[in-house]
C-alpha cells in the first residue's frame, strides 16, 4: 500500500483530503496529515468570527473523527522539521521519521512581519491563527482596564488590514489603519475607489493614516506608540501586523526543491514541484511565478494534486486564475474582480461616483464595447455576483454598458437573471459549483432549501461570496418547479420577520449577535437582515436607534436623511402641525445660523435642508435647547399625524382634531415599525387633513369619529378603508395599538400597512375580528405592548448629544473642517439649492 503525506493541516491541506476522501481509490493509500497548529483546520477566511463567540469548535472544517472515519491518520500539534527526498522520508520536529511516496506540502504562510525596530514589543501581534486572536483579546481587556479609551492600530491597509481594524474597533479600542501606500487595499482599488472607500470607514469609526512609514514602534517592554517621523508620532497601545505573507517554504529551501525568487515553492500546472512525487498547494505554491493569497485557487489546486496522484492526469490548473474579491466588512461593501485596473489601451472604463454617498463603480469593458473585462465596487456591491458572472461566463452586456452600474434613477437598468446564466457558470468559485449542479440538486429531488443545496453542493461554504446568488438560484429553481419558497428575510436567517418577531420576544434578546448566534446561519449578518432586527428590537424593547448604531439603516445610523447631494435634512417634530411664535422664530434663526434651505412639508412640519454632517449634532443642540425633539422623518416610524385646525377655529369642525391629532402624534412618536406610518385627523367631512391618505385617519361625525385604516398617498396610493364609526377617543385609541402593533408584529420589512392590509388573509373583516372582537384572544397583549412602547419612549436626538458614547460616531464629522468640493449649491428664490446634478 502507498503512502501520501500531507504536511500542513490548513485549509487547502484539509481540502486536500476530503477531495482525496471523495474518492474510491483513496481506500488504496495509507494517508498521514501532519500539522503544526494545535487543532484540526479551521477556516481561516472567516477567523474573525472568532472574535463574537471564542468558539474554535464552530470555525472547525471537520471534527478530528472525520479524519479517523475517512481512513486519514490525522497528527496535529507535530512540525515536520526535514524531508529526505532521496529516501523519500520526513522527519518531525518529535524526531520521527515517516516513508512516504507522494509528499503532498500544504504548509501555506506565515503573516510576514516587517524588520521595523520595536517591533518585538509586547502588545504587537499578527493576524492569522486563532491563537493570535486569543492572544489579542487578553491583551485588549488588560490595556482597557487601565484606559478606557485605549488606542490600536493595523499596520497594513489591505484586505486583511482592514478586517483585522474592524475586528480592534469591535473589541472595544479606537481604531487606527496604518498604510505604506498613498491608497486602502492598494492591490484591488484604484486611487479613486480607495478615497470611497476611505470616506466610508471613516464614517464608520475606522481612523486612515495613508504614506506613513513605520520608523519604530515606541515603548520599553510594551508598545506605546508607533513612530513615522521626527515628530509624527500616533499613540497606541497594541498593534496589529497585517502587511502581508511570506510562505512557508523552509521544507523546499532545506530539501532543494526548485524555490521562486521571493520565495515559495515553484509547481507546475499539476502541481507538481521539481520532484515528481512532491507537490505544493496552496498558498505555498508558486504557480505562473505568483502566490495566490485566496482560498479559491487553493481548492482547485487541491483537486488537481488529488486527481494527478490517482492518475487522472488530465486534470491540470488553469492558466488564468480568478482573483475576484468581495471584503467581508459589515456595513462596508468593497469588491473587485477580473481586472480592476486595466491600461486604457486595452478597453474603455466607465465610472460612476458620488463621494458624498460613499459609491463608487467602475467597470472595465473590451474595445468592441461587448465584454467585461473587470471593475471595482465600493460602497455598493450589490452588483456584485452579477457582475462576476458576466466576467466569468463572457456573457453578452448591453449596448450602452453604463447602465450595468449606473443607478436606476440615472439610466441603470436592472440587468440579467440568474436563471439567464448558463447551466456551466461557475457560482462558487471556492468549491466549483456550477449552476448547473446547483439547480440540478433541487431538480432532482435531493434538495429542498438552500440549507440542503449547501450541503449537497458545498457552494457558499469558502469565502462566502457567492451565497446571495446560491439563494437567489435556489429559490428561482424551487419556483419554477413550483414549490412554494420560505420568504426567509436573507441567507442569514430561515426565518421570515414575523418569525423573528416572536424568537425575539419570546426569548427576549437584546442585542443582534444573540439573535444571530442562536437562530442565524452562518456569516455575520448583511444589510437585509441587520435593520430588520434592529427594527424588531425597537418594537419589542423599545431601542431607539442609537442602541447598536452599526445595525440601522443608514439614515437611521446618522438620524438624519441624506439628499441628493450628500448632506442632511433636519426635522424636527411639531405635533399636530401645531407651532408657537416663539418656536417659530427659533427654527427660523437656527435656520439662518447654519444657512439652511427651509420648507414647509406636506406633513405639516418644517424642513430644514442643507446640513452638513458634521453640523448634525450642533444643529441638534440649539434645537432641543429652545424644546424640540427628533421628527423621526429619517426612520421606520410614526411621521406625522396631520390635522386640520378643527372645532377649535373652523366653523364646520365637529371636534377638536389638532388635540387629538396632537395626542396621538405624542403617543405614537418614536415606535419603529416594518416601514413609516403618518396619521390624519379630519374635524368634518371636508377632510381638510387627508386622513383617508394616512395609515390610520380619523374624522369627525356626529357621535365621535370614524376611523379609517391602511391608506397611503406615495407611488401606489390607497384610500384607507373605514374600520368603526363614531367611536369616541378612548376606542380610538384602543383600535389603532392593536392595528399598529399587528402590523409591527406580522408584516415583511418595508411593507407599508396598505400593502400589508391588502394581503391580509379576510381583509379587513379578519381585522375587525382579531381588533374589536378579539378573536385571537390577544387584545390584551397587544395593548400591553403598546402601552409598554409609549412609557418608554425616549428623543433619539436629546440621547446621543447627551451621551458621549453615542456621540463618538459623529466625533470625526465634528473635527473635520475638510470642505467637501462636491457640495456646491446655488442660489433659489432667495434660498439655496444643490447644484444640479451633472
Ligand atoms: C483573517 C483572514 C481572512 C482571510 N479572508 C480571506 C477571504 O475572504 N477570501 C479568501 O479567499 N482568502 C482569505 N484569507 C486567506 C486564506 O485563509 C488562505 O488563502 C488559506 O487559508 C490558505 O490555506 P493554506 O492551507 O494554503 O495555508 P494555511 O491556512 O496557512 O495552512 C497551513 C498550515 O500548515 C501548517 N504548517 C506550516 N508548516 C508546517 C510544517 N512544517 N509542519 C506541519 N504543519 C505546518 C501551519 O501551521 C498551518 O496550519 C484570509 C486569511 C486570514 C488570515
Ligand atoms: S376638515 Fe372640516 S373642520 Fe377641518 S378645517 Fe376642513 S372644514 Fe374645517
Ligand atoms: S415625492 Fe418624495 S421621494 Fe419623490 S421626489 Fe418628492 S420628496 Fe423625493
Amino acid at each position: 500500500m502507498k503512502t501520501i503525506i500531507v504536511v500542513g493541516n490548513g485549509m487547502v491541506g484539509y481540502k486536500f483530503c476530503e477531495k482525496l476522501a471523495a474518492k474510491e481509490e483513496s481506500k488504496n493509500f495509507k494517508i498521514i496529515v501532519f500539522g503544526e497548529e494545535p487543532r484540526p483546520a479551521y477556516d481561516r477566511v472567516h477567523l474573525s468570527e472568532f472574535f463574537e463567540n471564542q468558539d474554535a469548535k464552530a470555525l472547525e472544517m471537520a471534527p478530528a473523527e472525520w479524519y479517523a472515519e475517512n481512513n486519514i491518520d490525522l497528527v496535529v500539534g507535530e512540525r515536520v522539521s526535514d524531508i529526505n527526498r532521496t529516501d523519500k522520508t520526513i522527519t518531525t520536529a518529535k524526531d520521527r521519521e515517516f516513508s512516504y511516496d507522494y509528499l503532498v506540502l500544504a504548509t501555506g504562510s506565515s503573516a510576514f512581519v516587517p524588520p521595523i525596530k520595536g517591533v518585538e514589543k509586547e502588545g504587537v501581534f499578527v493576524y492569522r491563527t486563532i491563537e493570535d486572536l486569543e492572544g489579542m483579546l487578553a491583551y485588549a481587556a488588560k490595556i482597557k482596564e487601565n484606559n478606557p479609551n485605549a488606542k490600536a492600530a493595523v499596520l497594513g491597509g489591505g484586505l486583511l488590514g482592514l478586517e483585522a481594524g474592524k475586528a480592534v474597533m469591535d473589541m472595544g479600542l479606537e481604531p487606527h489603519i496604518v498604510e505604506f501606500a498613498p491608497k486602502l487595499m492598494p492591490r484591488q482599488l484604484d486611487s479613486r475607489s480607495s478615497q470611497v472607500l476611505q470616506l466610508k470607514l471613516e464614517s464608520i469609526g475606522l481612523n486612515i493614516h495613508l504614506s506613513k512609514a513605520t520608523n519604530q514602534i515606541l515603548g520599553d517592554k510594551a508598545i506605546t506608540g508607533m513612530e513615522f517621523g521626527e515628530d509624527d508620532v500616533l499613540d497606541v497601545e497594541m498593534l496589529v501586523v497585517s502587511a502581508g505573507i511570506r510562505p512557508r517554504d523552509e521544507l523546499g529551501k532545506y530539501s532543494g526543491l526548485e524555490m521562486g525568487t521571493r520565495g515559495g515553492i515553484v509547481v507546475d500546472n499539476k502541481m507538481q514541484t521539481s520532484d515528481p512525487n512532491i507537490y505544493a498547494i496552496g498558498e505555498i505554491a508558486l504557480y505562473n511565478q505568483m502566490i495566490y493569497g485566496l482560498v479559491a485557487p487553493g481548492y482547485d489546486m487541491a483537486g488537481v494534486a488529488v486527481d494527478q496522484i490517482l492518475g487522472y492526469t488530465e486534470t491540470l490548473m488553469p492558466d488564468e486564475i480568478d482573483m475576484s474579491t468581495k471584503l467581508k466588512l459589515i456595513g462596508v461593501d468593497v469588491a473587485s474582480f477580473g481586472e480592476p485596473f486595466m491600461p486604457a489601451s486595452k478597453g474603455h472604463s466607465i465610472i460612476f461616483e458620488n463621494k458624498t454617498q460613499h459609491l463608487y463603480k467602475r467597470i472595465n469593458v473590451s474595445l468592441d464595447g461587448k465584454s467585461l473585462l473587470g471593475g471595482i465596487l465600493v460602497g455598493d456591491a450589490s452588483d456584485y455576483s452579477m457582475l462576476h458572472q458576466i466576467f466569468l461566463n463572457g456573457m453578452a452586456i448591453p449596448e450602452d454598458p453604463a447602465q450595468l452600474i449606473l443607478p436606476t434613477t440615472e439610466g441603470g437598468a436592472s440587468f440579467g437573471d440568474v436563471m439567464d446564466l448558463p447551466e456551466e457558470a461557475q457560482i462558487c468559485s471556492c468549491e466549483n459549483v456550477t449552476k448547473g449542479q446547483i439547480c440540478g440538486t433541487i431538480e432532482s429531488g435531493e434538495s429542498k432549501e438552500l440549507a440542503d443545496v449547501v450541503s449537497c453542493t458545498k457552494a457558499g461554504t469558502g469565502c462566502g461570496g457567492c451565497k446571495p446568488m446560491v439563494k437567489d438560484l435556489t429559490e428561482a429553481t424551487l419556483k419554477s418547479l413550483g414549490i412554494e419558497v420560505k420568504d426567509s428575510i436573507c441567507e442569514h436567517f430561515d426565518f421570515n420577520r414575523q418569525d423573528l418577531y416572536k424568537i425575539i420576544q419570546v426569548k427576549g434578546y437584546k442585542t443582534f449577535n444573540e439573535v444571530l448566534d442562536n437562530h442565524g446561519n452562518d456569516g455575520h449578518g448583511c444589510e437585509l437582515c441587520k435593520p430588520v432586527v434592529a427594527s424588531l428590537m425597537a418594537s419589542i424593547n423599545a431601542d431607539t436607534a442609537n442602541k447598536e448604531y452599526a445595525i440601522q439603516d443608514s439614515n437611521d445610523r446618522f438620524l438624519a436623511n441624506i439628499q441628493r447631494n450628500g448632506t442632511y435634512s433636519v426635522v424636527p417634530r411639531v405635533p399636530g402641525g401645531e407651532i408657537t411664535p416663539d418656536k417659530l422664530i427659533a427654527l427660523g434663526e437656527i435656520a439662518k445660523k447654519y444657512d439652511l434651505y427651509t420648507k414647509v412639508t406636506g406633513g405639516v412640519r418644517i424642513d430644514l435642508f442643507g446640513a452638513t454632517l458634521n453640523q448634525l449634532p450642533l444643529i441638534w443642540k440649539d434645537l432641543i435647547d429652545h424644546g424640540f425633539e427628533s421628527g423621526h422623518a429619517y426612520g421606520k416610524s410614526l411621521r406625522t399625524v396631520k390635522t386640520c385646525v378643527g372645532s377649535t377655529w373652523c366653523r364646520y369642525g365637529m371636534a377638536e382634531s389638532v388635540s387629538f391629532g396632537i395626542e396621538l402624534e405624542n403617543r405614537y412618536r418614536g415606535i419603529r415599525a416594518p416601514h413609516k406610518i403618518k396619521g390624519g385627523v379630519s374635524g368634518c367631512i371636508r377632510e381638510c387633513a387627508e386622513a383617508r391618505g394616512k395609515d390610520f385617519g380619523l374624522i369627525a361625525v356626529e357621535g365621535g369619529w370614524n376611523l379609517y385604516l391602511g391608506g397611503n398617498g406615495g407611488a401606489t396610493p390607497r384610500h384607507a378603508e373605514l374600520f368603526a364609526e363614531q367611536i369616541d377617543n378612548e376606542t380610538v385609541i384602543k383600535y389603532i395599538d392593536r392595528y399598529l402593533m399587528l402590523y409591527m408584529r406580522t408584516a415583511k420589512p418595508l411593507q407599508r400597512t396598505a400593502a400589508w392590509q391588502e394581503r391580509l388573509e379576510g381583509g379587513l373583516d379578519y381585522l375587525k375580528e382579531v381588533i374589536i372582537e378579539d378573536k385571537l384572544g390577544i387584545a390584551e397583549d397587544l395593548d400591553h405592548e403598546m402601552q409598554t412602547l409609549v412609557n418608554k419612549f425616549e428623543c433619539e436626538w436629546t440621547q446621543a448629544i447627551n451621551d458621549p458614547e453615542m456621540m463618538k460616531r459623529f466625533n470625526h464629522f465634528v473635527n473635520s473642517e475638510e470642505d467637501d468640493d462636491n457640495l456646491v449649491f446655488v442660489p433659489l428664490r432667495e434660498q439655496k439649492m444643490p447644484e444640479k446634478w451633472v
